[in-house]
């Protein structure tokens, strides 16, 4: 008799625009994979943005958010559009998102930014320095100076009016933040850059006082220390020599949006985010591009490799998620391409093509 195999639980969110499109196509590529590796997965679709906004009038509904809190993992296409842009602030989709993160208490946010060398041309950075670029901003998403108090207006001695913001660390935030980097550069090639301003700021001198005691718990990863204006130089100039970086959220959301741009594709970039136990939530960088939505033709694979991240860094499945991956290339080596990443000389396809041919090539390597 079969031996009762793994199951888990994958919450799917495909929200507004072309999110529905590429959830689709990334539900069949997990359920493909977990086929062929002896697990089983069981999906709950449920309503989130403008699409729950509609249905229901609030962005997030509670049985979403349960759902997302009971599953082992989330996976959410994209949120937003037009139609809800002059939205209050508590009915618009991106509010839904927030509270999301909040509810699942997603501290860490993972961002890789891998130079395909099928897409090498799409890179604004010349060819010798994009070329095998692949890297991971680990990013700390609940804290720092984007939520530190006090935070406000007031009046200064000389009646000038002044803003204020406070850039605010607890120990247990660089804690945890830095075991995620440790160990997701473990998963990788063992180098962890951290990125601070320890020259300036007293919240950065305790990042990198804690951020060192950790190493000697890592002795498998070779760590360093970057201030964060030479980290944003060192990114165009030779973004090679980074392997994981760890950074507080101003600085990550700066220089991951920098990292993205490296490889030129927004319809390729997938991302986690990740709390210390509890399920990730794992989704495409780019926005819901109303623009082509309902049209096919949307670049699954942000989406794809988004699943292959929730494979790896949500269930521990890192078999299935290197097929996914594997796929991803053979199916772009094989010369098919979405509308925005297509080039002279490659096969125009759909949304729904694109998947259907990383699903083959997913076939084909077992
Ligand atoms: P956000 O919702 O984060 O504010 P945005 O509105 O700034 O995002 P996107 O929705 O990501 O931006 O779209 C930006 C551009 O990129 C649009 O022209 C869109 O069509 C294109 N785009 C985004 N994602 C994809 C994809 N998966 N495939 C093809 N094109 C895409
Ligand atoms: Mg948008």
């Amino acid at each position: 008799a079969a031996s009762p195999s793994k199951s888990y639980n994958i919450t799917l969110l495909p929200g507004d625009g072309i999110g529905p499109e590429v959830i689709s196509v990334a539900k069949n590529a997990l359920q493909l994979v977990a086929s062929i590796e002896g697990f089983e997965v069981a999906f709950e679709e449920m309503p989130m943005g403008g699409a729950a906004l509609d249905a229901v009038g609030v962005p997030l509904p509670a049985e979403t958010l349960n759902s997302a809190k009971r599953s082992d993992a989330t996976l959410l296409g994209a949120i937003g559009g037009y139609k809800w842009d002059k939205n209050e602030k508590h009915l618009k989709p991106e509010t839904g998102l927030l509270q999301l993160r909040e509810g699942l208490q997603v501290f860490a946010n993972l961002r890789p930014a891998t130079v395909l060398p099928q897409l090498v041309d799409a890179s604004t950075l010349k060819k010798e320095v994009a070329e095998g670029v692949d890297l991971m901003v680990v990013r700390e998403l609940t804290g720092g100076i984007y939520f530190g108090k006090p935070r406000g207006f007031s009046t200064n001695e000389n009646g000038q009016e002044i803003g204020f913001n406070t850039e605010v660390y607890a120990a247990y935030e660089i804690d945890r933040i830095a075991r995620i980097a440790f160990e997701t550069a473990r998963k990788r090639r063992g180098k962890l850059c951290s990125v601070d301003k320890a020259n300036v700021l007293e919240a950065s001198m305790l990042w990198r006082k804690i951020v060192t005691a950790l190493a000697s718990e890592y002795p498998d990863v070779e760590l360093s220390h970057m201030y964060v204006d030479n980290a944003a130089m060192q990114l165009v100039r030779n973004p090679k020599q980074f392997d994981t970086i760890v950074t507080n959220n101003i600085f990550g959301d700066i220089l991951s949006d920098e990292a993205s741009m490296i490889t030129g594709s927004i319809g390729m970039l997938p991302s986690a985010s990740l709390g210390a136990a509890g399920p990730g939530l794992f989704e495409p960088i780019h926005g819901s591009a109303p623009d082509i939505a309902g049209q096919d033709k949307a670049n699954p694979l942000a989406t794809m490799l988004s699943a292959a991240m929730l494979l790896k860094y949500g269930l521990g499945e890192e078999k299935a998620a290197q097929r996914i991956e594997a796929a991803v290339l053979d199916a772009l080596n094989r010369g098919f391409r979405t509308g925005d990443i297509h080039s002279a000389g490659h096969k125009l396809v759909g949304c729904k093509e694109m998947g259907e041919e990383v699903l083959k090539s997913i076939d084909s390597k077992t």
